[in-house]
């Protein structure tokens, strides 16, 4: 998973004298509901063929090789979060992270309006969303992908196809979290299995079945429903690709988990971390290069007309000031 954290799209919401060209092309684009609203995603295809893939080498053919008091004990223990992250994942991906005032005032088969620059300076304006044509929330964001204004916005996740929102975060954060497991307990078992294989193969070999096969290359997947007999490089290609998976699934959503944790702990959005970054970056070289010839308390230029940010004198956090929002918005994860 590329967590495209610092991926802001700034330039979804286009100029008028732009938008009026590209208007005669496409159509005006509708609100999405969810992360099942089209368009669909790619990534979204590819986390679900991930669960898949794992879900079937995991319970078919890596659990049935341990032994047979352990077995039982990673088909409750593998079986529950992967169902819980089934849910989650599934929550996460349903729920309409929209702010209150769009999901009961908002009608979602109207086309979005084009932004129109020379009426307004920014998208929200005193918690009026240009767009969704409502009051919305203190915390909320206008997301170019969702095509509505969403509470409490966190960010744009390409995987769910879907924004994360204070509506959805908790499950979003239980999808990660039960998934990272997940893959470690996948880790844990595949390893057990290749020390296994070079000090005692017999003892994968515990199945009933086993003892109706003579040649100790042959191996059975899919047991105990749906036995098929496969050769040793077979296994064990299956193994290492799968282990190889679930090693880059696992630094991926491992790497997330604990930005979020870490997120949580400051009390902060992605967007608030975001924001708080970029400026950081924005605002060194900039100080740097004027620092001898400006006065002590002035802003530069830059930060004053473009991101509208102020500094809070009582703590080291950037926040924005009330009607920041300029463009419409999506960071992605
Ligand atoms: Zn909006
Ligand atoms: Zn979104």
């Amino acid at each position: 998973m590329r967590m495209n954290i610092c991926g802001l799209n700034r330039s979804r919401v286009l100029p008028e004298a732009q938008a009026n060209n590209v208007k005669k092309i496409l159509p005006r684009p509708l609100s999405r509901v969810n992360g099942w609203s089209p368009p669909l995603h790619s990534f979204q295809a590819i986390s679900w063929a991930t669960y898949l893939v794992m879900s079937i080498a995991t319970f078919g053919i890596f659990i049935p090789f341990l032994p047979t008091s352990w077995k039982y004990a990673a088909y409750v223990v593998m079986g529950g979060l992967s169902l819980f992250h089934l849910v989650m994942h599934l929550v996460t991906t349903t729920i309409d992270p929209a702010d209150n005032n769009v999901r009961l005032k908002k009608d979602y088969s109207e086309p979005v309006p084009t932004f129109d620059r020379s009426k307004y300076a920014h998208v929200i304006q005193n918690q009026y969303c240009h767009l969704c044509e409502v009051t919305v929330s203190k915390k909320a964001k206008h997301c170019s992908s969702c095509n509505k204004c969403v509470s409490g916005f966190d960010h744009h996740c390409k995987w769910l196809n879907n924004c994360v929102g204070s509506r959805n975060y908790r499950f979003f954060f239980c999808s990660v979290a039960s998934a990272a497991a997940s893959l470690l307990g996948t880790m844990v078992i595949l390893l057990y299995i290749f020390i296994q294989y070079f000090v005692n193969p017999d003892k994968l070999r515990t199945d009933p079945l086993y003892k109706e096969i003579s040649p100790k290359n042959t191996w059975l997947l899919f047991l105990p429903l749906w036995p098929v007999p496969v050769k040793t490089p077979v296994v064990f290609s299956i193994a290492v690709v799968v282990f190889l998976l679930a090693i880059a699934s696992f630094v991926l959503l491992g790497h997330l988990l604990f930005f979020h944790i870490y997120l949580i702990a400051k009390n902060l959005s992605t967007f608030d971390y975001m924001m708080k970054t970029r400026f950081q970056k924005k605002s060194l070289p900039v100080e740097k290069k004027d620092l001898p010839v400006r006065k002590r308390g002035a802003i530069p230029q830059e930060r004053s007309n473009n991101l509208e940010w102020s500094q809070s004198s009582s703590s080291d956090k950037y926040e924005p000031l009330s009607g920041w929002q300029h463009q419409a918005i999506s960071p992605r994860s």
